[in-house]
């Protein structure tokens, strides 16, 4: 069974994508590490991330960049989102990520194109979303949980950009796949909106889990 979970940053999207492959016990992939690296390494190269070139250099990053610590920060998820407008970046990304879904047993992703471009044969595809506003007042909690000094306009800001930049690319744009379940948890809990999620795919494959 593949999994399909799409969506803006900071949807929620990479907590539903982790629950339903807990609870199906499928492998996860979070294909936003993959253009983090790239965007990380890019710098790393002292690489221009608006450079198609540049970037594509980078796709050759080591896999142990994947675990560094780095690759979360929200410098790198900017980096990241201007080295994936790159069509190049996305093709030098595309087979790892399909053979990720087409592994024996199935998986889940977690991204911006999987329902559309890399799995649009999976068996179960979410949208996941939430207004800019509560996407960025949660961001902003968790950053200041985590001790980073930031105001909550900024991140707002930061959401807005790489929400124009994600949806605006010609390449493989962030885009709701026509059979995808619109999962909006705007209002839901953590809880409510993973139940909704896994009530969907019971549905979609029957199989309860
Ligand atoms: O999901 P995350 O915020 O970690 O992704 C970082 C950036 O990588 C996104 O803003 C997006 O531009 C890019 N991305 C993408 N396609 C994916 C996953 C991420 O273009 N499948």
């Amino acid at each position: 069974m593949i999994i399909a979970v799409d969506g803006p940053t900071a949807s929620g999207k990479g907590t539903i994508a982790r629950a339903l492959a807990d609870h199906f016990g499928l492998p996860v992939l979070d294909t936003g590490m993959l253009y983090r690296a790239v965007g990380y390494q890019t710098q790393l190269n002292h690489g221009d991330p608006d450079d198609s070139a540049d970037a594509l250099a980078a796709c050759d990053f080591p896999d142990g960049l994947l675990h560094d610590p780095a690759l979360r920060y929200e410098s790198t998820g900017s980096l990241a989102s201007r080295v994936s407008i790159h069509p190049a970046v996305r093709k030098a990304l595309f087979q790892r990520q399909v053979d990720f879904a087409n592994q024996p047993g199935g998986a889940v992703l977690d991204g911006r194109d999987i329902g559309t471009v890399i799995a649009p044969h999976a068996d179960a595809k979410l949208f996941v979303t939430a207004s800019p506003e509560e996407r960025a007042r949660r961001r902003h909690a968790e950053m200041l949980g985590r001790g980073v000094d930031v105001t909550y306009d900024a991140v707002l800001a930061d959401i807005h950009a790489r929400d124009a930049r994600d949806t605006g690319r010609a390449d493989a744009p962030l885009l709701r796949a026509t059979d995808a379940l619109l999962l909006d948890n705007t209002t839901l809990d953590r809880d409510a909106a993973v139940a909704a999620a896994i009530a969907f795919v019971v549905g979609r494959v029957g199989k309860p889990g």
